[in-house]
């Protein structure tokens, strides 16, 4: 498969390449040149696979001919088995209004990112020890991302990792999750600002090729698009548990729409999926464009789901591209526009196409709790502040009838514990892999939002561990 930027003016990629590169050279992001098809008739065969299996068998057309379905299917195996709930990782669960859960939280880091990313820790290997090459992975997270990259990265020979966290904007968990290991290649910076502070910080690196080149930067979030390939694994995985003869739609506790946009993924492959629920937190950005066909920058508001606390959704502009028919010039005046406004409007028949599979709701913190202290009272079962989210947007979203409604599980309780224990009344217990964190040693720089003395960091690290001159 090649990879085509949203802008046009980035270079053509295989897929070993686009993974290494993360953002376009012209600021775009990597997409397949086309969508490789699942054929219905062979869904019977596709659900009699394990998990590990059917990943290598999703993400095999996105990455060859670079990385064969072998050695996929090897990667795979490795990665999903130190997950839970073996043998099957995404279990889906029903609660009693009908609404199915997929609890993506059974990996090492307890949420989703783990799905991909333990994936892609394994393919940079795998890229890099082929090329004789090392990297430097650059990453921002608003929480889960950090501990999920640095576990899927940690004691690499290949590759150093810089994790950006917004400073006290991530919860204790979260944050020890990250600083608490201590590997030699693995550097946490808390930065003073937000999130989104902390993505455009690596924005600016990424678009600084002379940096850029120089120490081989290479991508962790959902821009990576090995990310998303990985992600339409369990959206397949789900609609084949329910039977493949069902009229789907999934609910999905979107920030930065890397998770929606790999439904959408799913569903441009040819999954029977109906619609698509945006569900947002207060930062609302995404539900607001999906009600006004205008995408308009708002202020960040901490919320109850911090991992959702974005304002700029950076995987849209791949949704933007399909959406403008993949005319890559039209997305580049499109980000240009929002770029230097802070806002952009569709055209009125756009939307109406957006609308025919996106819907979106908006949740406050109230109706979080609200959702986690219902759940756990009709259902017995502690969810998280995202999920939360998510089993709010359904449940304020009718479809019509026939339709299988499948919210995503984002994240074990036992990771946001306090919101949890103040709507529910009970404590989510810490789960064996959560235990022995608290008494850890951790470590972290800390550096103001400013993109030159986090270059200045990067350079002195790399030369102290005596991988730069
Ligand atoms: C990352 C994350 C989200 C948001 O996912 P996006 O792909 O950024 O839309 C939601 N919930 C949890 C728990 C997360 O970690």
């Amino acid at each position: 498969m090649n990879y085509i930027s949203t802008r046009g003016e980035a270079p053509i990629l295989g897929f070993d390449a686009a993974v290494l590169a993360g953002l376009a050279r012209d600021g775009g992001l990597y997409v397949p040149e086309t969508w490789p098809q699942l054929d219905r008739a062979d869904f019977a065969t596709l659900a009699r696979l394990s998990y590990a299996e059917l990943a290598a068998r999703i993400m095999a057309p996105f990455a060859g001919p670079h990385v064969s379905e072998a050695e996929l299917a090897m990667l795979c195996d490795d990665a999903y088995r130190g997950f839970d709930a073996h043998p099957d990782p995404a279990p889906l669960r029903r609660l009693d209004d009908g609404l199915h859960l997929l609890e993506l939280f059974h990996g090492p880091t307890l949420a989703f990112k783990d799905y991909a990313l333990q994936v892609l820790g394994r393919l940079f290997d795998l890229v890099l020890a082929r090329r004789g090459e090392r990297i430097t992975v650059v990453g921002a997270t608003s929480g889960d991302t950090g501990s999920a990259a640095i576990e899927a990265c940690r004691d690499r020979d290949t590759l150093d990792i810089f994790m950006l966290h917004p400073k006290g904007r991530v919860s204790e968990v979260q944050r020890r999750q990250m600083t608490t290991v201590l590997a030699d290649n693995v550097h946490n910076i808390a930065i003073d600002g937000t999130f989104d502070d902390c993505q455009n910080l690596v924005k600016t690196l990424f678009v600084d090729t002379a940096f850029r080149d120089r120490y081989r930067l290479a991508a962790v979030n959902s821009i990576n698009w090995a990310r998303i390939a990985a992600q339409i694994v369990y959206y397949v995985h789900a609609a084949l548990l329910l039977g493949a003869d069902r009229r789907l739609a999934f609910v999905v506790p979107t920030g930065n729409f890397g998770n929606v946009f790999a439904a959408y993924g799913a569903l441009r492959m040819g999954l029977p999926i109906e619609t698509l629920v945006v569900a947002t937190n207060s930062n609302d950005i995404l539900a607001r464009f999906f009600a006004s066909g205008v995408m308009e920058i708002g202020t960040v508001h901490p919320t109850l789901s911090p991992s959702m606390d974005i304002q700029i959704s950076s995987n849209f502009e791949r949704y933007l591209f399909e959406l403008q028919g993949r005319d890559a010039a039209q997305v580049a005046l499109t980000m240009q526009h929002f770029r230097e406004r802070g806002a952009f409007a569709v055209d009125p028949e756009i939307l109406v196409q957006a609308r025919q599979t996106f819907l979106a709701a908006r949740c406050d913190d109230a109706r979080t709790q609200d959702v986690i202290r219902d759940v756990y009272r009709q259902d017995g079962l502690l969810v998280d502040p995202h999920t939360a989210v998510g089993i709010a947007a359904a449940r304020a979203t009718p479809l019509p009838d026939g339709i299988d409604k499948i919210c995503i599980a984002t994240a074990h309780p036992a990771k946001f514990p306090d919101a949890v224990e103040a709507a529910a009344g009970i404590r989510p217990p810490l789960p064996e892999r959560l235990a022995g964190l608290t008494g850890l040693p951790e470590r972290c720089a800390s550096l103001p939002a400013d993109a030159d003395a986090l270059r200045r960091a990067i350079a002195g690290t790399l030369q102290t561990r005596g991988i730069m001159a």
